[in-house]
């Protein structure tokens, strides 16, 4: 199947060129030529097309709790109250509500730009199929178009010495043979273009040592992505110090678990040391601003770690709000607060950590054929200088989203919305 795109602008190399034309063959990019050698290409008047948004960190289910936690309450509200509130819509949600919150959630996604989502998937049972509840988030995301990589997650307790939560028995994977063959399972399930497998231990508190070593020693053999919640949390450092002495980071970099596959999600309260050990190892961090800010997380040292030559993806992690470009300006805008100063990172960047870098730490295709428009047209970037584009595009300038060449949203119109929707707003609360 050949598909040629000659948009008015296209943005190649950090920049916007006119008069380029995109070549799509069997849903990958086969070349990029002069427009003019391309007379039967489909125009994009008034568009300008970029490479697809990468939405490294998703919890998919999380939508369906949007605007539940954000009033005022007794006592100090924090992450770990906002937890008890996840906790909540994790206990009650069978596997065909998460489909259906899942295919709302990737819906808001694929208009918002986004043609590939990383989904840090845990929620298992109680389930005579282990993979079902994944492979039901994996139709999900072909129903609507995009790519995902099911990170499937490995939970093993609640942390060091603490008691489990009865709802937390749906993420339980015991032990890491019987995690493994799930995963190997599930990657047998999936077409590997469009859908593929990552693993994900869900984070240091709930994954001992020893489970966690099996695990990265099966990834570096079969050389899969491999991501891990770490630093978002103060408490989480305190208890990791208590069990082994060091931080989270100082234990996985002691371990050799840190890698160019390895993307630590959130990566906030990092030392400079710490900084260092992920720049040595080739590894990445996927920031999660919209869902740091909303829950009081604090603020990713985004400057320092790019200046390390650490990669950053970014991610809508709770679904507080779906705008990746929204994610990558404040990873900028969040340092100013902080800093008292301006111009911290340069805007190119923070457009990479919305795409290559995000597409790095998920293994996408590197010649995938995805793209979104901006129209030209839009309030927010009328007449705006683009090469700050990332600042000033909202969502709404997003026109068209093109996944493996084929279109998902056209004119800002997904085929399936009022059903999705409707399918959603049916889930009991
Ligand atoms: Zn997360």
């Amino acid at each position: 199947m050949r598909r040629v795109f000659a948009p008015e602008l296209l943005y190649e190399d950090g920049g916007f060129q006119t008069g380029r034309a995109v070549v799509c063959e069997n849903g990958r990019i086969a070349a990029v030529v002069e427009a003019n050698l391309e007379p039967h290409a489909l125009r994009l008047v008034g568009r300008a097309m970029l490479p697809g948004l990468v939405n490294a960190h998703s919890h998919s289910f999380q939508r369906v709790f949007r605007g539940e936690t954000e009033q005022r309450r007794a006592g100090r509200d924090d992450f770990w109250s906002w937890r008890e509130a996840m906790y909540r819509a994790a206990g009650r949600l069978s596997a065909a509500d998460l489909y259906r919150v899942a295919r709302l959630a990737f819906l808001e996604m694929a208009l918002a730009g986004i043609t590939t989502v990383g989904e840090f998937h845990y929620i298992h049972g109680p389930d005579e199929n282990p993979n079902r509840i994944a492979l039901e988030i994996v139709c999900a995301a072909r129903s609507v178009g995009i790519r995902i990589c099911l990170l499937r997650v490995a939970y093993a307790r609640a942390g060091f010495n603490r008691e489990l939560h009865p709802v937390q028995r749906r993420f339980l994977e015991p032990s890491p043979e019987r995690f493994l063959r799930h995963v190997e399972e599930l990657r047998s399930q999936l077409d590997g273009e469009y859908s593929w497998a990552g693993v994900a231990p869900h984070s240091v508190r709930a994954v001992p040592l020893d489970y966690l070593r099996e695990v990265s020693q099966w990834v570096e053999r079969e050389k899969l992505p491999i991501h891990m919640h770490v630093a978002e949390q103060p408490r989480e450092l305190e208890e990791c110090r208590a069990e082994y002495g060091v931080t989270p980071i100082a234990l996985l970099a002691r371990e050799g678990i840190l890698s160019s596959r390895f993307t630590a999600v959130h990566g906030i309260h990092l030392s400079a040391e710490e900084v260092q050990a992920l720049a040595h190892a080739g590894a990445s961090v996927c920031a999660c601003p919209t869902t740091e800010r909303n829950l009081g997380d604090g603020i990713v040292p985004a400057a320092e770690l790019l200046g390390a030559g650490v990669r950053i993806a970014l991610g809508s992690d709770s679904q507080a709000q779906i705008d990746l470009l929204e994610d990558a300006r404040e990873l900028e805008y969040h340092l100013r607060l902080k800093n008292l100063e301006r111009g911290l990172i340069a805007p190119a960047d923070l457009f990479r950590a919305a795409t290559e870098w995000g597409a790095a730490s998920l293994q996408v295709p590197p010649d995938a054929a995805d793209f979104f428009t901006l129209d030209l047209r839009d309030p927010s970037i009328a007449g705006v200088p683009l090469e700050s584009f990332v600042f000033s595009a909202s969502k709404s300038a997003v026109a068209d989203v093109i996944v493996g060449g084929e279109f998902v949203v056209r004119d800002r119109r997904h085929d399936l919305a009022g059903e999705i929707v409707d399918e959603f707003l049916a889930v009991d609360p």
